[in-house]
């Protein structure tokens, strides 16, 4: 599948407000500063498909993108900012985990990790979330640049071990938005959800 034809379609201020849920979706979310934005715009080969955050934490909005009529590409806002009140997390967690559970056309969720610190709280819940509804996960190390070929590789293999223990379908890739390692990889697994 060619992700470079993608364009952006609307920005929803919450879940209920996505398009009609039909046709087939993946949804890409992780901790402010990730990386997300880079990792969408590397994808896509667009350098402003997503705009890349220089303040974290700003307006909350889902951005929706379609890569083919009825494919879509779902941006969710990033988490872990500490500003945020604890009220405004509470109730996003919530809005998440029912998306994660009720949207029929949520094939697949990306879940974004700089490579230097993984597995972070929130992080784990949503791939408790995501495995417990059956929606297939891909973990995406992001930032790999940053570590040497060695620890890249160490890391990589304690990541994949760690995913076990979440059961469910899990892959764990590492990815640069800098020097595209793990690019092929990613647009495996996006084009196998998607096509099928
Ligand atoms: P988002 O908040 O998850 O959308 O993250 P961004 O894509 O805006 O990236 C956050 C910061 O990390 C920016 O300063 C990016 O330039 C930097 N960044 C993103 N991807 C990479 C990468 O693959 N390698 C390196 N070295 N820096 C990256």
């Amino acid at each position: 599948l060619n992700f470079q034809p993608t364009t952006f379609i609307t920005s929803a201020p919450d879940i209920r407000q996505l398009p009609a849920d039909d046709g087939v979706e993946i949804a890409f979310a992780g901790r402010s500063n990730a990386g997300k934005s880079s990792a969408l715009n590397t994808l896509t080969r667009q350098r402003n498909l997503a705009r890349t955050s220089k303040t974290p934490g700003r307006t909350q909005l889902i951005n929706v993108f379609e890569v083919l009529p009825g494919k879509r590409l779902i941006d969710l806002p990033g988490y872990g900012y500490a500003k945020v009140p604890l009220a405004v997390k509470e109730k996003w967690q919530r809005a998440l985990s029912e998306y994660l559970e009720k949207r029929d056309s949520l094939r697949g969720l990306v879940i974004l990790m700089d490579i230097r610190h993984p597995y972070r709280d929130v992080d784990q819940e949503l791939l408790h979330w995501a495995t417990a509804s059956d929606i297939p996960v891909l973990v995406l190390l992001t930032k790999a640049d940053k570590l040497k070929p060695g620890a890249r590789k160490t890391t990589l293999l304690q990541a994949r071990e760690a995913a076990l223990v979440f059961g469910g379908d899990v892959t764990v890739e590492m990815f640069s938005s800098l020097t595209k390692i793990g690019l092929p990889q990613v647009e495996a697994k996006l084009s196998e959800w998607l096509m099928t």
